[in-house]
Order: structure tokens, then sequence, then C-alpha cells
């Protein structure tokens, strides 16, 4: 299913596609209520100067039937599904063409109030275009711009506009331009209101693609990445940086033990220990099931060491038996730092030597890459 400008308002979490298309439409036969509003605010003013004796009573009656068979024919039109068929199934350009027309009926009708009529096809496409191509939109300017010279040619010559005007007359004006500018202020509103919420979504998208669905950090995607930056750092400016990786300790047993639920929020808590020891500037990823991965950007072994070291104390010191009476939490930490020397010799593959070195010195501890340790990755 295409994705919709109402999605922006609509959209839910979970929602199958028959509901999201009633929802659509349903907000579809809403904008025509809007619209109809619209129309009763016109009509308002119209009987206004009707009453005031500027134009003809039979005016707002046939502006008023024409709103009517706007919101009629649209609401049908919605409500049947009929309008699903297009690929904009708010029928904005249809309705944007009955509307001028509506305006052009009633400039032809009443010529004294003729600028207020121009100002409804200002509204009309305010509205209109925040769901129409630039094209169409300059298509339908055309249209409007002939029709309203044809009007201009078939009224009677010197009967626009209004001679002498009464103070009522004049206050209708106002509240004539009154409405209008109301209109054109929730218009704008509503494109302002639209565009923060797209821009949430978007936001909420991009921070989807890069952080772990469960644990809230970054994926491993998003962690190689700010890995690699630091390596672009290392090889143009020669800032070295440190590369760590943290795994849980026996995480199997835990599981197997405390069931994987709670496996899920151990990891979740390590994440959550992580992020208030380290520096914003620091990264930490999910790397692997129960393993994450940290870049330290302008760090040398010394500070590294130290950090991975507050981190696996305060992991480990923890109030876990708050989950679980039993339950404890260590980690094993391998740490590298990374010159341009050493930056393009598998840089992660020694913190890994180091974790692994780690594990096999009885867990629980940070070891740091000693190159004559592991002349392999030399
Ligand atoms: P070691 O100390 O040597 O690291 O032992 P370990 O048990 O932690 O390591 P092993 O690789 O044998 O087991 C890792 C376990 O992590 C196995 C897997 O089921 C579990 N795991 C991986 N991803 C998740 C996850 O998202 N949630 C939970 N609860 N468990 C996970
Ligand atoms: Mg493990
Ligand atoms: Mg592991």
């Amino acid at each position: 299913m295409q994705f919709e400008l109402d999605d922006v308002w609509l959209d839910e979490l979970g929602m199958n596609s028959g509901e999201r298309l009633k929802k659509r439409r349903n907000y579809r036969m809403l904008m025509v209520g809007a619209v109809g509003a619209s129309y009763l605010v016109d009509m308002g003013v119209l009987y206004g100067f009707a009453a005031a004796g500027t134009i003809d009573m039979q005016v707002p009656a046939v502006y008023g039937g024409l709103g009517l068979g706007h919101v009629v024919l649209f609401l049908l039109l919605h409500y049947s599904g009929f309008s699903e068929r297009f690929e904009n199934s708010h029928l904005t350009l249809w309705q944007m063409c009955y509307a001028i027309t509506a305006q052009l009926i009633g400039m032809t009708l009443a010529p004294q109030v003729l600028t207020f009529f121009l100002a409804i096809i200002f509204i009309i496409f305010a509205f209109g275009v925040l769901r129409i191509s630039l094209r169409e939109a300059l298509v339908v300017w055309l249209f409007a711009c002939l029709a309203i010279l044809v009007t201009f040619m078939v009224l009677p010559p010197a009967s626009e506009g209004l001679s002498e005007p009464s103070r009522t007359e004049l206050l209708l004006v106002l509240a004539a331009f009154g409405t209008i500018l109301l209109r054109t202020i929730a218009l704008g509103y509503y494109g302002l209101k639209l565009r923060m919420r797209m821009l949430s979504h978007t936001r909420k998208f991009e921070s989807e693609a890069h952080s772990d669905s469960l644990t809230g950090a970054m994926n491993r995607r998003a962690i190689l990445r700010a890995f690699e930056e630091s390596a672009t750092l290392c090889r143009r400016k020669a800032i070295p940086f440190c590369v760590a990786i943290l795994d849980v300790d026996h995480f199997k047993q835990i599981n197997d033990t405390y069931g994987h639920p709670v496996g899920d929020r151990v990891l979740r808590q390590i994440v959550r220990s992580v992020e208030e020891t380290v520096r914003v500037s620091d990264k930490v990823g999910r790397f692997g099931g129960e393993e994450f991965l940290f870049v330290f950007p302008a760090t040398t072994e010394d500070e590294g060491f130290t950090l991975m070291e507050r981190i696996r104390l305060n992991i480990r010191e923890y109030g876990w038996h708050a989950i679980d009476k039993s339950l404890t939490v260590t980690v094993s930490c391998g740490i590298s730092e990374i010159t341009p020397i050493l930056i393009d010799r598998e840089p992660i593959s020694r913190a890994d030597a180091a974790l692994y070195a780690a594990k096999q010195n009885g867990r629980d501890q940070t070891k740091v890459y000693v190159e004559a340790e592991h002349i392999a990755f030399v």
C-alpha cells in the first residue's frame, strides 16, 4: 500500500490495511466537512450583505445551495469508495474546480462584493496546493484566471464593488476579510503542523534504522559507521582512538537459569549502565547477541582501559538481585588502541583478541591488546 500524506496523521503501530483505508476515508470526509463549514461562513457574510441591501436575497441561498452540492457530491464520492480509484483520493483538483466555479457564479450574481469571492479563491488555492502537484496547481491557476476574465467580460460595466458604502456595509467588508484572514491563518497552521509531524516521523524512522530494537543502543551498522568515522580521522589526521568489545560472561547460563526475558532485561540494563558511564562522544553499539562494540574517539590506551574498567565494575555492582535474588552479572572486555600504523591491520580483531584473552584468564576483567602476545595480527 502506497504512503499518503494523510498517513502522517493517521498511521498507528500495527494498523492493518483495512483499518488504514477506513481511517483515510473518514479523514477525507472530515476534510469535506471543513470545506462545508467554510461555505457556511461565507453564506453568513453574504446574508449580512443581503440584509444590508447590498446584494439580492437570492445570492446567499444560491451560494448555500452550491456549497451543499459540493459537500453532498464529494461526501458521496468518498463514502462510496469511488475516490479511492484516483491517486489523489481527496479529488482535490475537482474540488478546487467546483469551488472556483461557485465563486464565479457568486461574482456574476453579486458583482458588488466581487472582491469577497476573489479572496475566497485565494483560500481555495491555499487549501488545495497542500495536496496537488505544482503542475496541477498551475493548470488550475490558468483555469481560474481565464474564467475570472470571462466573468469580468460578462458582468455589466461598472457594476463591481460597493459605491458609497454605508457603515454597515463597511463592517460587513471587515467581517468578510476577517473570516478570510482567519481561515488563511488556520491553513498556514495546518500546513506547519503537517510539516512538523512529517519531520518527527522522519526522525523516528532514522533513529529506528540506526538503533537496536531491544536495547536502544546503536545497531551493528551504526556502530561500524562510527568506527569508520574515527578510522578516517586516524588515517587523515593521525588521531588515535580506542576500540573495545564487551561480552557478557556465561550469558547462556543466565538465559537457561532465569529465562530469555530476564536475559533481555540484563542486556537492556547493561546498555543503560554503559550510557551512564561514557561520554557523549563515546559510541556504543550492539555488535552481536550479548556483545557490544565501543568506539572511544581521541582516546589513549590508558584512558580507554580506565573507562572500560569503570563500565565493567558498574555493571558488576549493579543491583541485579532486584531482578532475581540470586542473579549476578559480570562482563569481560577487550580493548585496543588504534594508531595510524595499526589502522589498516584488522583493528576490531585486536580488541576481539584481547577479549578472548580476558575470557581465557578467568572472565570478569578487561584486557588490553598487547602486540607481542598476538603475533598473528601483526
Ligand atoms: P562466555 O562467557 O564464554 O561469553 O559464555 P556465554 O554463555 O556468554 O556465550 P555463548 O556464546 O555460549 O552464549 C551467548 C548466548 O547469548 C546464547 C544466546 O542464546 C544468547 N543471546 C543472544 N542474543 C540474545 C538476546 O537478544 N536475548 C537473550 N536473552 N539472549 C541472547
Ligand atoms: Mg558471552
Ligand atoms: Mg559472545
